[in-house]
């Protein structure tokens, strides 16, 4: 099976899931995640229809924004403080934002570079030791810190589940909707302008529980570009 046949599959199972959902299936955005193959696989799937991709270092995000400067190019890796700059340059989504420290940091690049930068701020909805994010209890001193921020839109929320069972799994989705729902209404109180509209959620292996639970971004790599994924 070539790279665009895999992504239309995976396009057409997503539709019946957001059909079977009650939910448009406008509301999912698939977000190709292309970080571990060449720009020819990232051609491949643009002629099927992908417009959304997802790298998790900042040489390749900017490396092959550059080449398909049409396309969304949305930051989901680690974040190291001295390459804020060069991801700020070339993310139009950053999802991985789990730092106090990063965030002023994005402020102040996106200032310098004339944009407001769109993020989601990382949420450890598990409390698995060896996942980055932030808790869900520091989240409304975070979104404090966000609400100052002026070149900063905060868009919404993201959680990478953990690889296990499928409870467990759909505690992790569930958790991060309901938290959702919770900081809305915090924010609301506050009277902040921002709006959390985006969850990002799911993978290869388990994106269809996600969409489920209200996922509106699922990051899906393997299921796409690797031949040896079924
Ligand atoms: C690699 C990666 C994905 C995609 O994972 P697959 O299992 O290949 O679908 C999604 N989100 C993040 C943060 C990743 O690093």
């Amino acid at each position: 099976m070539s790279t665009a046949t895999r992504y239309q599959n995976v396009r057409s199972q997503l539709d019946q899931e957001c059909e079977r959902a009650g939910r448009a299936s406008s509301d999912v955005l698939l977000l190709a995640v292309s970080k571990t193959v060449d720009v020819d696989s990232v051609a491949e799937a643009i002629s099927a229809g992908a417009h959304a991709f997802g790298e998790n270092r900042p040489d390749e995000l900017m490396r092959k924004k550059a080449a398909f400067p049409n396309e969304q190019w949305h930051f989901i890796g680690n974040i190291q403080s001295r390459r804020i700059k060069d991801i700020v340059s070339a993310a139009d989504l950053i999802h991985s934002v789990c730092k106090l420290e990063h965030l002023a940091k994005i402020d102040a690049q996106a200032k310098a570079q004339g944009k407001r930068q769109a993020i989601l701020l990382e949420v450890n909805v598990s409390g698995e030791e060896s996942k980055s994010g932030f808790s869900p209890e520091q989240m409304p001193q975070v979104l404090r810190s966000a609400a100052a921020l002026e070149n900063i839109e905060l868009k919404g929320l993201m959680t990478m589940a953990p690889r296990s069972d499928a409870l467990a799994i759909e505690e992790t989705f569930g958790g991060l909707a309901k938290l959702r729902d919770e900081l809305s209404a915090f924010i609301a109180e506050n009277g902040w302008d921002m709006t959390l509209s985006e969850l990002s959620m799911g993978m290869s292996e388990d994106w269809p529980r996600a969409v489920r639970y209200g996922s509106t971004i699922v990051r899906v790599g393997r299921a796409i570009f690797d031949p040896a994924f079924d």
